[in-house]
């Protein structure tokens, strides 16, 4: 596996390969590698000639400073992982490096409300941050694939309509959501969650199969409710649950306003923040 932290070194040998009409699969992390990682890895090296894989914790999407500080950074680890997986390339570079002084790498795009609820609305600025990293590295890799998890869904929907309206040529792979054994989704921030944390964490993706079975039943404002609630019985502190068209993430209010619904949700954990959805 090569390791390359410089982005001129990792674009030329990059290069090289294209000229040979390889094909290159790109999974961008921030560390702190799971499983759900590592089946991005598996999906791009099923399908391209060379894995890229990079970890970069970013700071301009992080609204919170404890967060970004307390986010587990343990390369040795990662880069077992990577290794074992076949990663082929892992790009580890610096904040100057990716962000260079006098660069900018501000994205201008507007966001059409994708990105004002939600995520956007309890981590403001996070998707500038976001959006302003992925184009960076989409710049520097130049990847025929991108891989992203179904995990962070209005993510993953916020970076296919960025593609589409600067017309950036790489095609968008969601990979599904991997999942511990009671069905928390699996994240890099579960490993700081301790043993009560860790039970009460289960609920969220309990909770939101519950919603899905409601479905028809209910009303999807009383669905919605009765979910808040049990996160809330549960011991959580849910910030949101929300049904939306999970092409557009319009809320809806009847079920059948959507051919796609899709629940989402986010709650603290004690001092960690969970999020998690399903397709509906
Ligand atoms: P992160 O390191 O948290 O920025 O995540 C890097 C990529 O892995 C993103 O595209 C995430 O959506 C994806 N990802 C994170 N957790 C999971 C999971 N449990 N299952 C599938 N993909 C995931």
């Amino acid at each position: 596996m090569k390791i390359f932290t410089h982005t001129s070194t990792i674009s030329n040998w990059l290069t090289r390969r294209r000229e040979k009409d390889m094909t290159v699969g790109f999974v961008p992390t921030m560390g702190g590698l799971h499983q759900g990682h590592i089946s991005l890895i598996e999906a791009s090296k099923s399908d391209n000639d060379i894995t890229v894989s990079s970890i970069f914790v970013n700071p301009s999407q992080f609204d919170d400073a404890e967060d970004l500080q307390k986010y587990p950074r343990n390369h040795d680890v990662d880069l077992d992982m990577l290794n074992e997986a076949g990663c082929d390339v892992v790009f580890l570079p610096t904040v100057m490096e990716v962000y260079p002084p006098g660069m900018d790498t501000k994205v201008d795009v507007d966001m059409n409300g994708l990105d004002s609820e939600m995520e956007g609305k309890f981590r403001p600025g996070h998707f500038d941050g976001m959006i302003e990293v992925v184009n960076r590295l989409l710049e520097i890799i130049e990847p025929d694939k991108l891989y992203m998890g179904q995990k962070d869904y209005q993510q993953k929907t916020i970076v296919q309509y960025m593609i589409d309206k600067l017309g950036l040529n790489v095609s968008l792979v969601v990979g599904p959501i991997i999942r511990e054994e009671d069905g928390l989704a699996m994240s890099s921030r579960n490993k700081r969650l301790d043993p009560k944390e860790r039970q009460k964490a289960a609920t969220l993706n309990k909770t939101l199969k519950e919603l899905a079975a409601l479905k028809g039943e209910k009303t999807v404002n009383e669905a919605k409710q009765e979910a808040f609630e049990k996160l809330k019985s549960a011991g959580l502190k849910p910030e949101y649950v929300e049904v939306c068209d999970g092409d557009n993430l319009k809320f809806i209010s009847s079920w059948d306003e959507s051919q796609k619904p899709v629940a989402l949700a986010a709650a603290w954990a004690g001092s960690i923040r969970l999020i998690d959805n399903i397709i509906l």
